[in-house]
């Protein structure tokens, strides 16, 4: 794998132009990673910001590539989502995090977990099934789950419907993730049972500096309690944008002022000592 690695690299820098290829290169690396474990988890603590408590994590994925060392999710989901990858990777990092998060339930069991969801995942028929499933081998507690999917996934097809409600008989929770960044018609919000909103990291970075965002961070926060919602602010970095959400009535943020995104071991000498967990 280390050899296939290294020539594909070079094959890389040199194809530059040719995205096409590229993303063949990457692809394969990437069904070449997903056997022989170069994925993991990293884990972000969500706070409720009028305590301080820890709440929940959410998983997210990397890639730790044999040559090219650390790669963001950002740079090899959408290679994921088009190859059709992403249900694999999708499931793995479901299991994973839930088989992790249950063991830190030995400490505190309100933890909750919440994971991303593609699109293409998100509309695989088998998607119910596969999440019963892992919750049937993890043994994880399904109201402690929060799935993450973004406004473009809430269509109001029969089949998104469907998808939505089988999920939520699950007793798994669903989370709308970047809120405001996406464009959908508010009057889903209105159709879809939906559990959590997540101010996307847009607004949070603006809404100090900028009065009008923090007008809009307000008409969202307000929307969403009124449609008995939850908030989660994300990308808080600042004390003060901490307290300014907490003022306007977010319950819960996460951001680097907090933690950044840790593996399950930096997560277990962060908390397991204090008394968060
Ligand atoms: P996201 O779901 O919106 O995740 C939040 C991203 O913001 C993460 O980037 C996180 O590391 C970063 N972040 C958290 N707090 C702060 C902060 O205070 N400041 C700044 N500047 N950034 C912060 P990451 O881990 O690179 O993930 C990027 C995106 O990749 C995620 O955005 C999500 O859309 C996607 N992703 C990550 N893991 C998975 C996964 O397992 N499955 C799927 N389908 N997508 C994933
Ligand atoms: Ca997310
Ligand atoms: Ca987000
Ligand atoms: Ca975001």
């Amino acid at each position: 794998a280390k050899e296939a690695g290294g020539n594909s690299y070079k094959v890389f820098s040199q194809l530059a132009e040719d995205d096409d290829q590229k993303q063949l290169i990457l692809e394969n690396d990437l069904r070449n990673a997903c056997e022989t474990e170069q994925l993991l988890v990293h884990y972000q603590p969500v706070i409720d910001l009028s305590t301080g408590r820890l709440k929940s994590f959410e998983a997210l994925v990397r890639w730790k590539h044999p040559d090219l060392g650390l790669i963001p999710p950002g740079d090899f989901i959408p290679v994921a989502e088009r190859s059709g990858l992403i249900n694999e990777i999708g499931t793995w990092v479901l299991e994973s995090a839930c088989e992790q998060v249950k063991q830190w339930h030995y400490l505190n069991d309100t933890l909750g977990l919440a994971v991303n969801v593609s699109i293409r995942q998100f509309r695989n028929p088998q998607f119910p099934s596969v999440v019963r499933d892992v919750l049937e081998i993890t043994q994880f507690p399904p109201h402690l789950l929060i799935l993450e999917i973004t406004e473009s996934m809430m269509q109001d097809d029969y089949e998104s419907v469907r998808i939505i409600e089988e999920i939520r008989a699950l007793g798994v929770k669903l989370a709308i993730d970047d809120f405001g960044t996406g464009y959908s018609s508010l009057s889903k919000l209105g159709f879809l049972p939906i559990d959590y909103l997540k101010i996307d990291r847009s607004f949070t970075m603006e809404m100090l500096t900028h009065p009008p965002i923090q007008s809009i961070v307000q008409t969202i926060i307000d929307m969403g309690r009124n449609l008995d919602m939850e908030l989660i602010a994300e990308g808080i970095e600042e004390e003060g944008q901490s307290s300014i959400l907490a003022e306007c009535g977010c319950q819960f943020g996460q951001g680097y002022l907090f933690s950044k995104p840790l593996p399950a071991e930096e997560i277990e000498t962060a908390y397991c000592l204090s008394s968060l967990l």
